[in-house]
């Protein structure tokens, strides 16, 4: 069997295919590939660019253990098997009267999966997804099931809300959860010049505030979303077929597909094209925070302290212009709270993430090297989930807590069952293994 990712651009050849519907056939499952001195990987949607998810031993995919084990409304809590994904998890909660508190920029990940990676949506007082876990049922090297918490094993809670699929397979997560709310939210485009002049009050003034800056051009697509307690006022379906696929999905695929062809027609046909349109709505949170991705591409993300934002956008920008390269997907800029999880992007310090994107069989090497460049300079981490050339020598100086994260390592994982060659690049071998 051939294992792919959903860009295309990682794959791998799994001896064999397990597909729990229980956490015994899971613990099972774990058991038997240790017996058999095979690595085992379990996989969540394949939504990661990075080869973090690859294995050639023994693959659990959760797509039958992805249901909702028990929700306290009263209580704001949900506990889900770990391949529910954000999508399923975002329609059964709002009929529960609950939200996850942030989604990134599509819903089609496993809650495990998700977590695993850090991923994060934008938002000044929010961190990533792992932030809303109160705890987790992992199964360790050994087989053995810890169940996790602030109060209960607090070493392994603690480094494996983020764990990169390295600690142990996740079987459940528990997530503290709000009630479900709406988003005003309001899409317009602005000079990406007015946008830096006041990113402070842009991001401070708003609960989710987020732009993506169309290179070649002097303009940005602003989206500011808040919650409120106004009625629903969503898009029609036709605007939601115009933004979201026409506009977002077939003619920017065009696009891509043409720069692929013929790269020097797309920095003046953007330059002459007028912004879209603004948009206003309200809708439920979920709806608001994500939306189809259609156009396939490659992606790079970096954390960096949330004060250098500018600086480092504006190096990115410089680089853009002057190095000759012809890009057609935007580059996003996004913000969140710091955090304490160790391998967290956001460990210790309020973040902008800067992310920056090719259409899928485009060369990324020059480009994503020289952001990577950028970002270095300002002690960026980058997204686990996505492309990035750091190693463990590189990454350790960057997160106060590496050690402590090696330690659970050790202590659950001893014989690296649960490795793959990505983990040994970036978090190097198991210590003491
Ligand atoms: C179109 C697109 C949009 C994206 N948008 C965002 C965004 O807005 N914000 C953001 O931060 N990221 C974003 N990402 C990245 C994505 O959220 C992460 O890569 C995420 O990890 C993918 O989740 P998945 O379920 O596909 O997991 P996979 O990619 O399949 O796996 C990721 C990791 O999780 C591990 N894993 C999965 N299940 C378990 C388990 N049960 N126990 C232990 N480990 C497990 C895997 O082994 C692997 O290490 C985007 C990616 C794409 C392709």
């Amino acid at each position: 069997m051939l294992w792919r990712n959903w860009a295309r651009n990682q794959q791998s050849a799994p001896i064999s295919v397990g597909r729990p519907a229980s956490e015994e056939e899971l613990v099972d499952l774990v058991k038997r590939a240790a017996a058999s001195g095979l690595r085992v990987k379990a996989v969540g949607s394949g939504h990661s660019f990075t080869g973090v998810a690859l294995t050639d031993g023994r693959l659990i995919a959760l797509d039958r253990y992805g249901r909702i084990v028990s929700s306290d409304p009263s209580e704001g809590t949900v506990t889900v098997q770990a391949g529910i994904t954000l999508h399923q998890l975002n329609a059964e909660l709002y009929d529960r009267g609950l939200a996850l508190e942030n989604l990134g920029d599509i819903a089609y990940q496993t809650i495990a999966g998700a977590i695993s990676t850090g991923t994060h949506g934008t938002g000044k007082s929010l961190g990533g997804l792992a932030t809303q876990v109160t705890g987790l049922r992992l199964i360790a090297g050994d087989g053995s099931v810890i169940d996790c918490s602030p109060e209960n094993e607090p070493e392994v809670f603690h480094t494996a809300r983020v764990g990169l699929g390295a600690l142990g397979i996740i079987s459940t997560v528990t997530l503290r959860c709000p009630r479900a709310f709406n988003l005003h939210a309001i899409e317009a485009p602005m000079p990406v010049d007015t946008v830096l002049g006041s990113l402070d009050e842009l991001v401070d003034g708003n609960d989710h505030f987020e732009f993506f800056w169309f290179p070649h051009t002097d303009w940005a697509l602003t989206k500011r979303n808040n919650r409120t307690n106004r009625p629903l006022s969503p898009r029609s379906r036709w605007r939601e077929f115009l933004d979201d696929i026409l506009v977002s999905n077939v003619a920017f695929g065009a696009l891509c597909r043409l720069g692929r062809l013929r790269p020097s027609l797309i920095p003046p046909l953007l330059a002459r094209l007028a912004p879209p349109g603004g948009v206003e709505y309200v809708d439920r949170s979920y709806e608001v925070f994500v939306s189809p991705r259609l156009v396939r591409f490659y992606e790079m993300e970096y954390g960096i302290p949330r004060e250098a934002a500018r600086e480092a956008f504006n190096d990115v920008r410089r680089y853009i212009e002057r190095s000759g390269l012809v890009i057609t997907f935007p580059v996003e800029v996004r913000f969140a709270a710091g955090d304490d999880i160790p391998l967290s992007m956001a460990y210790g310090r309020d973040t902008c993430y800067i992310a920056v994107h090719v259409y899928q069989g485009t060369h990324y090497h020059q480009y994503f090297e020289a952001v990577e460049q950028i970002m270095n300079g300002y002690g960026g981490r980058p997204h686990w989930g996505k492309l990035h050339f750091q190693t463990a020598e590189t990454l350790a100086p960057r997160y106060p807590e590496w050690d402590r994260f090696q330690a659970v390592r050790a202590r659950l994982d001893p014989a690296g069952l649960f490795s793959n060659p990505y983990l040994e690049r970036v978090l190097g071998p198991v210590a003491g293994g």
